[in-house]
């Protein structure tokens, strides 16, 4: 098997424990003759999968019991029109734009009623945070939306806003699991899989349960309706079995090196060691305002296209995958996401340093 590094803000990195795991079962789950691919979404088998799965998430995130756990499909972008659909009682939401993805759920919201810019950063093409101490907020609002930690941008919030008591709804698709938070805050936490979490195809809702309702815009399908997901665990209609089943061996792979706590100690870790470098370093620096740094996603660039894209290439060579920036920044981007080891960020640095030393080189004989 060849070398790779791999950065890739999404699908990312699976830990490799857990792919070894898929791999010895792929063709023989638990004695049942049977890959999970091919599993009755209803069998006892696939039952003990999601509830497995359900608990070990609960356990992990420390979930508390009014709060519920849906294993969903459509992305994070689904989600974008579903929490209107499911949670706008007057009609009225608030945004926080931070970037590219808040935007995206700002617009889908729009067609289903009333949305509010209640702080943005647009004006520094989101390379920082808002103040969200002191916002706006009308009485109606049904929730404030955050994009907790911005893939695209790089930066995330070091503390929830002001809400005045107002439901929080927040984007998690790039920072589930990177850290303990208190789930307690929110009033509805949505993820997609394939950053933090598993394949592509699953799309995890932590909602907390009054907001579960019955009484939800008519035009909603039966399939993005809460309460119907919820009565049936998951299965109003068939699930994405075989991402579930990865997401629940990503669980227990976290629970085994020692939860939330500890995964935040190593994503911290590896963060401050290519920020350290990039506030050090001659050629390449960081994109964003260092108060707002994101943990999983790192933006920097050499400042020149050209020198971006020839150190993407060049990276390419010897198995770094992932590292040009999204296409609406340019630059480059490392995501170090939960399963990538700390020792994979060590070799990333290592070559940037030798990449620029060779740079310097290069341009002190011209
Ligand atoms: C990747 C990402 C999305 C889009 O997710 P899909 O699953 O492709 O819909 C939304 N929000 C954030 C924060 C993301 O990182």
């Amino acid at each position: 098997m060849s070398m790779t590094y791999n950065f890739s803000s999404g699908p990312a990195m699976m830990p490799s424990e857990v792919m070894k795991e898929a791999n010895q079962e792929f063709l023989d789950f638990s004695g049942s003759g049977m890959s999970v691919m091919e599993l009755n979404h209803r069998s006892i088998l696939f039952n003990k999968i999601v509830d497995e799965a359900k608990a070990d998430l609960k356990e992990l995130l420390e979930i508390p019991d009014n709060y519920k756990v849906l294993f969903l499909q459509g992305g994070a972008s689904l989600q974008f029109a579903a929490i209107p659909m499911n949670l706008m009682k007057n009609r009225k939401a608030g945004f926080i734009m931070t970037g590219h993805w808040a935007k995206r759920a700002y617009e889908e919201a729009q067609k289903y009623g009333e949305v509010n810019e209640l702080a943005s950063s647009a004006d520094k093409n989101y390379t920082y945070i808002p103040n969200c101490s002191n916002l706006l907020i009308s009485d109606d609002l049904d929730y404030i939306h955050i994009c907790e930690n911005n893939t695209i941008y790089g930066t995330r919030f070091m503390q929830l806003p002001n809400t005045l008591g107002k439901d929080i709804v927040s984007d998690m698709s790039s920072c589930i699991l990177s850290e303990p938070i208190d789930v307690a805050r929110y009033g509805l936490i949505f993820a997609g899989a394939q950053k933090n979490m598993g394949p592509a195809g699953v799309t995890i809702v932590i909602i907390r349960e009054d907001l579960i309702r019955d009484d939800i815009m008519p035009c909603t399908p039966s399939v993005m309706k809460y309460k119907n997901q919820f009565d049936n665990n998951s299965r109003f209609n068939t699930p994405p079995c075989y991402g579930i089943y990865m997401c629940g061996k990503v669980f227990k792979w976290l629970k085994r090196i020692g939860g939330l706590s500890a995964m935040k100690e190593i994503n911290k870790k590896k963060a401050e060691l290519i920020y350290n470098y990039l506030d050090e370093s001659k050629l390449f620096h960081g994109t964003v305002d260092r108060e707002f740094r994101s943990r999983t996603n790192i933006t920097f660039t050499t400042g020149k296209n050209e020198l971006d894209m020839e150190f993407v290439e060049a990276s390419k060579k010897v198995g770094f995958v992932g590292l040009k920036g999204h296409r609406f920044v340019g630059g480059l981007r490392a995501s170090l996401y939960n399963a990538i080891p700390y020792e994979n960020v060590e070799k990333l640095v290592k070559y940037m340093k030798g990449y620029e030393v060779e740079y310097m080189r290069r341009t002190l004989k011209k």
